[in-house]
């Protein structure tokens, strides 16, 4: 069986998406994933249902470079109403969270804020509680989002994904850009 007939299969079997992941890392190899995971349980966030998600190493959260993340599959990646066909399924595994992965791997200091510094604002003055620091996150996290949703947009030329996923991953990608101008215009850094 091909990849895409493994995936095929996959939709079908839930049991068999652990070693169709396993023979998917195989064959797409990425350096800065240790291992990926399967999880028969859904998670949903603010935005929606979590198709996968990318975990740092937690040495990563203490800024220290070269450590590799863990890949997490969620149930709705293998429903159509998410992933309509392979490719789109490729494109959030490979050009997405693989995406991730390097920029935890390379430069944790540009994408997290280390437990190091957070750590004793918390326990002294409780600073993580602030708005400032509240607004350092989210224009870190969309700021990350931004750089993975435009990977996935240069190489949708090179993937044969549907026009609704090619579309919603466009329209997120208009979502992150607005929200950081958002937050840039009302909160300039001082
Ligand atoms: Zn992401």
């Amino acid at each position: 069986m091909n990849l895409e007939d493994l995936f095929e299969n996959a939709k079908l079997y839930p049991s068999s998406r652990q070693s169709f992941l396993e023979i998917l890392t195989i064959q797409e190899p990425s350096n800065y994933i240790n291992r990926v995971f399967y999880t028969s349980q859904d998670k949903k966030m603010h935005l929606g249902y979590v198709l996968m998600q990318t975990e740092p190493n937690i040495k990563t959260k203490f800024a220290i470079k070269k450590q590799k993340s863990n890949l997490r599959v969620f149930p709705v990646s293998f429903e159509k109403e998410f992933h309509e066909n392979f490719d789109d399924f490729l494109s959030t595994f490979c050009d997405h969270e693989y995406f991730h992965a390097m920029e935890f791997y390379k430069n944790p200091n540009d994408i997290i804020i280390p437990l190091t510094k957070l750590i004793p604002l918390y326990l002294k003055e409780k600073i993580i509680k602030t708005y400032s620091l509240q607004i350092d996150f989210l224009k870190l996290i969309y700021t990350r989002e931004e750089r993975a949703l435009k990977k996935q947009i240069d190489n949708f030329e090179n993937r044969n994904c549907s026009n609704q996923y090619m579309q919603k991953i466009k329209t997120d990608w208009q979502i992150c850009k607005s929200s950081i101008d958002k937050i840039n215009s009302q909160f300039p850094k001082i």
